[in-house]
């Protein structure tokens, strides 16, 4: 059931035999590529579902082989990296990364990123984007008329914590950075918005989430940013 084929951009052996068995024993198809430019060459040639790709490769840097990906494709990325500056995973998903995964993962982790994306994608197919409501588990949103509710009660949101949530909820299942939520939300990204970012996420959760200690819907990424989650 999971035919969907995923493109494995890995070029230590070990690493990228680990993963491709574990898709191949998860019924994922798969091709593998082990430079930055066959990455780019196998996302043209064989245009996968989604792709799992290794941001340090011997000829081109992975954040690089977002950028042209990009350029014509919207295929959900996931990066894996043995890098644990919180730096790196900032550059490759502003340059359009969906997730990423942190060396060394467990075959759990991997295989758990993986139907999140799946989930998203199916959201996406099923038009989940275009419609004027949206709804995530009892959070639904209705963007003609510019109000969110949660399990019908309305929630009274300032205008920025709703700029917020729509933001969010229009990225469900990425994670959006600091800077891509200042500058979409305040059109800058100062440290200044940064801060506010915080304050107005805080009271925006406070609303949102029943318990602040176990959020269901937004998580937060230590020193990244934030992420909506697909709640069942
Ligand atoms: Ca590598």
């Amino acid at each position: 059931m999971n035919k969907i084929t995923i493109l494995v951009v890995e070029d230590d052996a070990p690493v990228r035999n680990l993963i491709t068995t574990t898709l191949g024993a998860h019924d994922y198809r798969h091709v593998a590529a082990t430079t930055g430019e066959a990455a780019v060459m196998a996302a043209a040639s064989h245009n996968p579902d989604i792709v799992l790709l290794d941001l340090g490769l011997p000829d081109i840097d992975g954040v690089e082989v977002i950028r042209r990906v990009r350029g014509w494709s919207s295929v959900p990325i996931i990066v894996i990296s043995a890098r644990s500056e919180d730096a790196d995973k900032i550059e490759a998903l502003d340059a359009g990364a969906d997730d990423y995964l942190t060396k060394p993962f467990s075959v759990d982790e991997l295989l758990a990123r993986l139907r999140a994306t799946q989930r998203r994608l199916a959201l996406i197919q099923n038009g989940g984007d275009r419609q004027s409501v949206y709804t995530n588990g009892q959070l639904a949103i209705d963007y003609a008329k510019g109000c969110a509710t949660l399990a019908g009660e309305e929630l009274h949101l300032t205008p920025i914590e709703y700029k917020l949530l729509c933001l969010l909820a229009q990225n469900t299942g990425k994670v959006l950075t600091h800077k891509f939520i200042t500058k979409s939300v305040w059109g800058s990204s100062w440290e200044n918005d940064i801060a506010s970012l915080r304050v107005f996420m805080a009271t925006l959760r406070k609303k949102l989430e029943k318990g602040p200690d176990s959020p269901r819907y937004i998580q937060t990424h230590v020193g990244i940013g934030y992420r909506m989650l697909k709640v069942e």
